[in-house]
């Protein structure tokens, strides 16, 4: 027997979660597939638990810098298990809440694997579902390159299932998450090597904060191997090896992290057989309203490809369900000045064009203002992290289209700024607002 339903969402994740549960709050009957745990990568392995780990490491910062604020410690270590246990258990409640929200606005849980069979129809697990709305969010996954030997490295899923911290560890990228885990590795005591392609970390992020990320990462111990293309991955007593293509070799390593992007999770959800258009890596190709190239189905999210950040994946997911059940005809997610942040040591922040891309896009009209300084904090601490800032300004208006940070606090201090882009501030508007002193921020606003 086919059921009926207004909505079927197929993926638990942010995306899936948030557009079936607006749905169901505007009256929608909303069914969500989801074989695995609720949540998706962002809960389960991604933004959540890697926050943890990013606090885990900011602590072992702390601790280090204690003694230049009097602080007479002794450590005796630190307990991965008992960080992964306690973490684990985190995740686990949030999975849980999900559950209970999604029942508590009345949207029907199958725990299943989806699949589309035409317009309108999909098969959930063995059952048949029709709806004039089919919401694809089923995510990504993490690359592993076809290379020889490729399968003795993990990826970022592998990572949260460490038992122990590695002696040594390879990660193989140069963007966020090889950034990220590398600082994680490295804080906790391990011999961490990155491996990078080209010349240097986050190249599709302003000079400023990757030439900065990778000075602070060095000065942290971590080891960064520039212009290294792996070529296999080979065992040998000692540990891994992984052997480049000019011949280099790079090991021994207790573990290898591949870190080099994710791809959409499209494969068997039978798009091809509906007609529905991919692009190169399985990303399925959506309009401005996420719509697909096939009438009542939609995609948002990691699967789409675009911005593949968790509030981006929520945000269109929200607006989708407003458009479809909400009454907002023209409601969509305007995926312009996105903000971003890196949790490195110290934290990214950035939105907008980075200088690079300004100058590219606005030629002379561009202006950019700059700041290096050494935050406060560390004028006591042995650990010195200095923070560098860049405002990108274009015309004689000085509009702001760029605001990148690395150092202390950027995380936190990112997302007011973001919106004062989106309103269209000026240098002018930075100028004439009154600093919050002393902090890093105050920077921003008294920048020449
Ligand atoms: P997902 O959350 O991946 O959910 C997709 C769901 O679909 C999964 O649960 C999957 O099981 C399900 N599914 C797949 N196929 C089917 C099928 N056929 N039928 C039914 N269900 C199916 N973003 C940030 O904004 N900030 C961060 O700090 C951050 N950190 C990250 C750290 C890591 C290590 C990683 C890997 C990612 C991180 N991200 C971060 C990115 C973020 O996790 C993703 O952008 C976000 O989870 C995408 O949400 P989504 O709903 O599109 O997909
Ligand atoms: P990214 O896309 O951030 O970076 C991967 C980089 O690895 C590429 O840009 C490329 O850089 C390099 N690379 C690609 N292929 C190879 C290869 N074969 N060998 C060596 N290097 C290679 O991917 P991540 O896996 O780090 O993260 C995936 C996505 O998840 C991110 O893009 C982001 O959207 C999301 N995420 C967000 C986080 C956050 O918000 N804080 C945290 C973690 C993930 P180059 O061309 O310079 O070599």
């Amino acid at each position: 027997m086919t059921e009926r339903w207004d909505l079927i969402v197929i993926g638990g994740g942010s995306g899936g979660l948030a557009c079936a549960q607006r749905a169901a709050e505007h009256g929608a009957r909303a069914v969500l597939a989801e074989p695995g745990p609720l949540g998706g990568t962002c809960v389960n392995v991604g933004c959540v638990p890697k926050k943890i780990m990013f606090h885990a490491a900011e602590l072992a910062h702390g601790i280090a810098d204690a003694a230049g604020y009097g602080f007479d410690l002794e450590l005796r270590g630190h307990d991965w298990r008992k960080l992964q246990e306690r973490r684990d258990a985190y995740v686990l409640r949030l999975r849980g809440i999900y559950a209970e929200s999604l029942d508590r606005r009345g949207v029907t849980l199958l725990k299943a694997g989806a699949r589309l069979e035409g317009s309108g129809r999909v098969t959930i697990g063995a059952g048949e579902h029709e709806a004039p709305h089919i919401v694809i969010a089923t995510g990504g996954q993490p690359i592993v390159p076809a290379l020889p030997g490729a399968n003795r490295g993990i990826s970022s899923d592998g990572f949260f299932e460490l038992a122990k911290l590695p002696a040594s560890v390879a990660l193989v990228g140069s963007g966020y998450i090889a950034a990220e885990l590398s600082g994680v590795f490295a804080a906790l005591g391990a011999s961490v090597t990155v491996l990078v392609r080209h010349d240097r970390m986050l190249r599709d992020f302003d000079e400023m904060l990757s030439f900065a990320l990778m000075k602070a990462m060095r000065a942290d111990g971590i080891a960064i191997i520039e212009n290294a293309v792996p070529k296999a991955v080979t065992k040998r007593d000692e540990g891994l090896f992984i052997g480049l293509e000019d011949g280099r070799s790079a090991g021994p390593f207790e573990t290898v992290i591949w870190a080099v992007g994710r791809r959409a999770c499209s494969d068997g959800l039978g798009l091809a057989d509906v007609g529905i258009a991919t692009g190169a890596q399985g990303e399925i190709i959506t309009d401005l309203l996420q719509d697909t190239n096939m009438p009542g189905i939609h995609a948002v999210g990691d699967a789409t490809g675009r911005e593949t950040l968790t509030p981006v994946a929520i945000g269109a997911g929200r607006r989708l369900a407003d458009r479809l059940f909400g009454g907002m005809s023209d409601r969509h997610l305007d995926y312009r000045l996105i903000p971003t942040v890196i949790f490195t040591h110290p934290p990214i922040g950035t939105v907008g064009l980075s200088e690079q891309e300004a100058r590219a896009a606005h030629g002379d009209a561009v202006e950019v203002f700059r700041s290096d300084f050494m935050p406060l904090y560390h004028g006591l601490t042995e650990r010195r992290r200095r923070a560098e800032m860049k405002l990108v300004t274009v015309g004689a208006q000085q509009r702001i289209v760029g605001l990148h940070v690395i150092g202390m606090g950027a995380d936190e201090m990112l997302q007011g700024f973001a919106v004062a882009l989106r309103m269209g501030a000026t240098k002018r508007d930075f100028d004439d607002t009154v600093a919050i002193h002393p902090t890093s921020a105050e920077e921003f606003v008294t920048i020449r």
